[in-house]
């Protein structure tokens, strides 16, 4: 399942979310055939937080075809469970979770139970306005009228260990499994039962998984999953940030992907990797690396650059988005290799947006955009999708990112920075909304209801947070993400 069509699933002409019936009953066999009891169906809310509701197989055809009945109000509920008051999202009204057959998997961490990532539709089947899937079908669709598509990936860090009760009758603290130094030996060692585990786990669910090591955080760790087509890389991403938990949840211990799960340790970035294709008129894929330009200083195209452009013109309200939480704004400062400015670099880990040098085997194919300031806190639908849209706006409106910045922008004077153009980015996720309530392309794209229900949401976990004692802060994050 490495290639889903575009756009998936198809939508009839009468506007209906058509679930193919071949598609059902391939499903429906190979749920017999593995045994499945429970099928769950997954999306990701405005907090943030996967949710779901799961099919027994006995009703797993019916439900393929009609969803699952669900209230429209569970789009304006908050990574704290508080409902927000947006208009549309009321106890009156319902939608339905429609899962996308191609997405259907066995959970390894999970024996008799199966995962299909869902859209959420009105009941007839038409799309919903403020469904997160959708929206990045859109921007899919958008760019692949203008002949591109998005190749992409999160590339998750998180954090292991067990929760525990804390000795001072405060919230419950997550404590890292080791204090391993980063990218060592001895973490390989202390955490390798789990990292065979969560390795075997994500492969079988049909995720390549590149790479592996322990991270600088007590207790971090990071694998890395292959690229994919921009729809594909999301759902990965769901079922990564569940596996990475089950598979800890299953050996008593516990895993968070919260981008600062313990005050004072490394955050847990998910960097966000894009690279652009050729889409041909016909919707197949083409095989030009469009980010790549051999003659260029650092091989990008100009394409690239304007792609570039539209990130950074757009990066204070964006960050809204691929930094989801309170949480994450203690993970974005200077210095954490995390981001803390709006300014792009070759290879630069400090920089928002990193120009990755290419690999030796494909050197016009690995050329991609690292965005830094992306993070698993983030629904990863809204936030692919807004990154979509920022760089379509940069491609159209040609924008010139300026010259690259290859220093840390920390150590620049403040004269230095402003003539660098390097502003700081969001401090807060206030902030962050204010800059994204002021983006008028953003939010456009998202559409009425939507952004009315994310900005409630998250102006209700800002609100929420306020004050608080820090170990509240990352205790509730830790718990959930
Ligand atoms: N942990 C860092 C972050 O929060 C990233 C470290 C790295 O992989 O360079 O983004
Ligand atoms: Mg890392």
């Amino acid at each position: 399942m490495d290639q889903y069509p575009l756009p998936v699933p198809p939508i009839t002409a009468s506007g209906a979310v058509h679930a193919d019936s071949d598609a059902i009953a391939t499903v429906a066999a190979r749920a017999e055939a593995e045994a499945i009891s429970l099928v769950w169906f997954l999306y990701a809310d405005h907090g943030g937080i996967i949710r779901g509701k799961a099919a027994a197989a006995p009703l797993l055809r019916a439900r393929m075809v009609t969803g699952i009945g669900h209230t429209v109000a569970m789009m304006a509920m908050s990574m704290l469970d508080h409902l927000q008051p947006v208009a549309g999202m009321g106890p009156v009204g319902e939608v339905r979770i429609m899962p996308d057959p191609a997405t259907f998997v066995p959970l390894p961490y999970a024996p008799g139970a199966a995962a299909m990532l869902a859209d959420l539709v009105q009941p007839g089947g038409e799309p919903w306005e403020a469904c997160a899937r959708t929206y990045l079908k859109q921007a899919i669709a958008d760019l692949a009228a203008e002949g591109y598509a998005v190749t992409a990936a999160f590339e998750p860090e998180f954090t292991l260990g067990r929760r525990e009760a804390s000795p001072d009758g405060g919230p419950d603290r997550l404590v890292p499994a080791d204090d391993s130094l980063c990218y060592s030996a001895t973490g390989f060692h202390l955490a390798h039962d789990y990292t065979i585990d969560l390795l075997g786990a994500l492969q079988a669910q049909g995720l390549t998984v590149e790479h592996y090591y322990p991270e600088l955080g007590h207790g971090q760790q990071e694998m890395s999953v292959r690229h994919a087509p921009a729809l594909r890389a999301a759902d990965n991403h769901v079922l990564y940030r569940e596996t990475v938990r089950g598979v800890a949840f299953r050996r008593g211990m516990w895993a968070s992907l919260a981008p600062k799960p313990i005050p004072g340790q490394a955050g847990n970035g998910a960097h966000l990797h894009l690279s652009l294709r050729d889409v041909g008129t016909d919707g197949q894929l083409g095989d030009q690396a469009v980010f790549h330009d051999e003659q260029d200083r650092y091989r990008l195209s100009a394409t690239g650059y304007h792609f570039i452009g539209g990130l950074l013109a757009h990066l204070p309200g964006l960050v809204a988005l691929t930094c989801g939480s309170v949480n994450s704004y203690r993970r974005l400062a200077p210095q954490m290799w995390s981001s803390a400015y709006s300014v792009y670099g070759m290879d630069n880990r400090e920089a928002a947006i990193r120009i990755c040098s290419p690999m030796r085997d494909d050197p016009a194919g690995s050329v991609n955009l690292e965005l830094k300031p992306s993070d698993s806190s983030a629904n990863p639908y809204l936030s692919l999708g807004a990154c979509i849209y920022a760089g379509l706006d940069g491609i159209r409106r040609k924008l010139d990112p300026g010259d690259a910045v290859n220093v840390d922008p920390a150590t620049l004077t403040d004269a230095q920075r402003q003539a660098a153009g390097a502003s700081r980015l969001p401090a807060s996720l206030d902030e962050a909304l204010d800059a994204l309530a002021a983006d008028d392309l953003l939010l456009e794209s998202l559409g009425g209801l939507r952004r009315r229900a994310y900005l409630a949401v998250k102006r209700s976990e800002a609100a929420a947070f306020a004050g608080t004692d820090p170990a509240y802060e990352c205790f509730e994050h830790f718990t959930k993400i």
